[in-house]
């Protein structure tokens, strides 16, 4: 775990998203989820933060977002 723990939290940017999944599988802490969402394009099935406490600011999801889809942003 980095440093900057529990102060960054991840940003989705869905025109970006591929709607892989591999954020959601690769969190540690289980605290994302899909959810049906709408963008450019189309419904899918969207990595949201439905948890934000369980978040550690690992990077994680960031790093092995393959698009690059995710932006760490600090916590409010
Ligand atoms: S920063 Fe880490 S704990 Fe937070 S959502 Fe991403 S993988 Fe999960
Ligand atoms: S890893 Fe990146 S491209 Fe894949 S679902 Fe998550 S945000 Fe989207």
């Amino acid at each position: 775990m980095n440093k900057n723990a529990r102060k960054e939290k991840p940003k989705f940017d869905r025109e970006v998203c591929i709607a892989c999944t591999m954020c959601v599988n690769i969190c540690p802490t289980g605290a994302l989820d899909l959810e049906i969402r709408n963008s450019t394009h189309g419904f899918r099935r969207y990595p949201v933060l439905t948890d934000a406490k369980k978040c550690i600011g690992c990077n994680a999801c960031e790093q092995d977002c393959p698009s690059g889809a995710i932006l760490m942003v600090p916590a409010t």
